[in-house]
């Protein structure tokens, strides 16, 4: 720990406002990536509340040339929010206040802290909209939804983060306030923080804009024998010119570890059930009910639920937004992965993660945006138990490689943290991490903003230890 950096972070946001115990620390050393088993400590935890103290914070963290991981709420997936090499964890959740709602201009002014499902709600209460909804909007923020670009069963028809972000408040490297949004070449300074994953800047405040919620909507759930039985759906209705608002799956493993838990309104045994929710108004909605129906009969479905309404709806949603706890009730970790192959080639995959899974023996299951090809392969582990972890990374490994022959990503929406990070280069080529590193330099020449993360450090330079070892593990 550098002498003095916990005084002069507690004269920036008062004694109460800094965790230094080990014990405070603990909560900090992980996020929900942390159910791989993966801890670090931070130095210190600091909760600013306003703008000007993550400036403040972010000034006194530069001169003690001690790196700054932000944090929402630590819900990422990708190792995003935890601290490798230590340095100081910015907690923004006091900052959660709802600043503006401006109906006729459709936007929403928030700081970074506050719920995605907070923007959701006000949005629907002024009968507008915000579509990004990430499975964990409960509990996500604003600011790491930025920071990872989050998207979610909706962004299939809508898009993701990025599409409604037009304006920022946000701290730099070396802690100056800088307000983006008012003018065309804005813009791109909005492109480049939406997923930068805190490593350009710290969002303090965000700009969002809302659209008409939709008159109607509608729901349809559809059980298939196999994988293919919900690929084929995909197609149909890519050939009927229909883009639903949400196209999500459950493979056969996903759908019994749902039942498993009694929030299942299907009989576990089916090989994969597939969701579609179209929106609109009244008429056109009832027409693309009836042709996602259609798609689904010729896909081979052997049963099909029409929501008769909004309770039904939500008891078929259930069932989707249910899985991640009902994962947990099968094995107490995972090694959860975000990857993306073209949507014709998801039930080679699917099928890919199974033989994966049988060889290193871990038990794995399948759920994503079918959609947009985007598949979360969870390989299920006990982190407790030698040698879990080790085989739930090989089978992860293993599954890069394979997504990146069949010319897929490495993340749909989690992100790339530091999970994924001995893959990136392999994925964009040396030339675009060149770029990635030269914009990093120019933006933050320290590397203090959250090191070790999304951006592949030269070999020459000194990466965290923890990032080091998680490289090479993957490899
Ligand atoms: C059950 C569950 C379901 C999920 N479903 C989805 C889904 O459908 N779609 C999806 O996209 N994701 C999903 N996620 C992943 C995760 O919720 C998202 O990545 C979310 O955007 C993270 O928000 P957070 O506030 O928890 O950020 P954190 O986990 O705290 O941080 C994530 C990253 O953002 C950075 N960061 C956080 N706040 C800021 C800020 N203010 N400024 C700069 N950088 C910042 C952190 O340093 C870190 O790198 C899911 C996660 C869970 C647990």
């Amino acid at each position: 720990m550098r002498e003095g950096l916990l005084s002069d972070l507690a004269a920036v946001v008062g004694g109460p406002q800094v965790l230094a115990r080990p014990a405070d620390l603990a909560s900090y050393s992980f996020d929900a990536f942390g159910a791989s088993g993966e801890r670090h400590l931070p130095d210190a935890v600091v909760f600013p509340a306003s703008t000007e103290e993550v400036s403040g914070v972010v000034q006194v963290c530069a001169r003690h040339g001690c790196a700054v991981v932000p944090r929402g709420a630590g819900t990422g997936y990708a190792g995003g929010a935890i601290p490798l090499g230590g340095g100081v964890v910015v907690n923004l959740c006091r900052m959660s206040r709802v600043l503006a709602l401006d109906g006729s201009a459709m936007r929403i002014d928030v700081e970074a802290g506050v719920l995605t499902a907070t923007v959701h709600r006000r949005a629907a209460a002024g009968g507008l909209y915000y579509p990004p909804d990430p499975g964990s909007s409960t509990t996500s923020t604003i600011g790491g939804n930025i920071a990872c670009n989050a998207a979610g069963p909706h962004a299939l028809r809508y898009g993701t983060t990025a599409d409604f972000l037009t304006g920022v408040t946000a701290v730099l490297a070396d802690g100056r306030i800088a307000r983006v949004g008012e003018t065309d070449a804005d813009q791109h300074f909005l492109r480049l923080l939406a997923g930068s994953e805190g490593t350009l800047a710290i969002v303090t405040e965000a700009r969002l804009r809302l659209i008409p919620a939709p008159a109607a909507r509608s729901t349809v759930a559809a059980t298939f024998a196999s994988m293919e039985g919900a690929a084929n759906a995909v197609a149909a209705i890519a050939q009927s010119r229909l883009v639903p608002a949400a196209l999500e799956f459950l493979d056969g493993a996903a759908v019994a570890a749902v039942a498993r838990a009694g929030a299942s309104a299907v009989a576990r045994g089916v090989g994969a059930l597939v969701l579609v929710e179209v929106e609109g108004d009244a008429a056109t909605t009832g027409d693309h009910t009836d042709s996602i129906r259609s798609a689904m009969e010729h896909a081979g479905s052997d049963h099909i639920e029409v929501a008769a309404d909004s309770a039904a709806a939500a008891r078929l949603w259930a069932m989707r937004k249910a899985i991640s706890a009902a994962v947990a009730t099968v094995m107490i970790g995972k090694v959860n992965e975000d990857v993306v192959v073209p949507r014709d080639r998801i039930a080679e995959l699917v099928a890919r993660t199974h033989q994966l899974g049988d060889a290193h023996a871990v038990p794995v299951v399948n759920f994503g945006h079918l959609g947009d090809g985007n598949l979360h392969a969870t390989f299920l582990i006990d982190p407790r138990r030698k040698g879990d972890r080790e085989r739930g990374d090989a089978a992860a490994a293993e599954l890069f490689e394979c997504v990146l022959d069949m010319g897929g990503s490495l993340s749909g929406e989690h992100g790339v943290g530091y999970t994924k990070l001995a893959y990136v280069e392999r994925q964009l080529g040396a030339g675009t991490v060149a770029l990635m590193r030269r914009i990093k330099q120019a933006l933050d020449p320290q590397g203090l903003l959250n090191p070790g993360k999304k951006i592949p450090p030269l070999a020459t330079e000194a990466a965290p230890p923890a990032v080091v070892a998680a490289a090479a593990a993957r490899r």
